[in-house]
């Protein structure tokens, strides 16, 4: 597995869409190459998160700002984020907001079925800090993945449809 980056696609303009339109803007890389650490794009730009082990200054355990909401504190924090170089990065994610491609599995977590999301692959070209270009590298429509999952079944398949029922009501299996 390796470790990986998580990179926020932050601003409005800078989300890249499914193959099926859902806007992503929760992705992973492999490509920057320190693991754990939080990317932003915003407006364009890449901005790196200061770890707390970088300086005072990164994540405060402090916030900024606490209000009671329903009989919980909201604790608000500020972070800051430096501008950060890059080359060219794979980026990736599967979308949750597609349905799931349903897949025969009998020893599966779910019980007979397992569910199997898009997959999303961008490939993100920077100058210095500035993106310059979204790729899509590898954006898997739903028919991509029944193609290539044999064993998967058809949508109006009557245990399909009982279980994305199910699903849509809160995953009470
Ligand atoms: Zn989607």
């Amino acid at each position: 597995m390796g470790t990986f980056d998580t990179i926020i696609l932050a601003g409005a303009e800078d989300a890249v869409p499914c193959a099926h339109g859902h806007e992503i803007r929760e992705l992973q890389t492999k490509d920057l190459g320190e693991g754990m650490a939080t990317y932003y794009v915003w407006d364009g730009l890449l901005f790196r998160e200061r770890r707390s082990a970088e300086g005072s200054w990164g994540t405060t355990l402090s916030a900024v700002r606490y209000r009671i909401e329903n009989e919980r504190l909201i604790v608000l924090r500020e972070t800051q984020a430096e501008p950060a170089p890059a080359g060219e990065i794979a980026v990736y994610a599967t979308c949750e907001s597609c349905l799931p491609v349903l897949v025969e599995s009998p020893n599966s977590y779910w019980g007979l079925v397992k569910e199997e999301h898009p997959w999303v692959q961008y490939i993100l070209r920077f100058e210095g800090t500035r993106l310059m270009e979204k790729r899509p590298d590898r954006v898997e429509s739903r028919d991509d993945v029944r193609r290539k999952h044999p064993e998967a079944i058809p949508d109006d398949d009557r245990v399909a449809v009982r279980h994305l029922e199910r699903r849509s009501k809160g995953r009470s299996l």
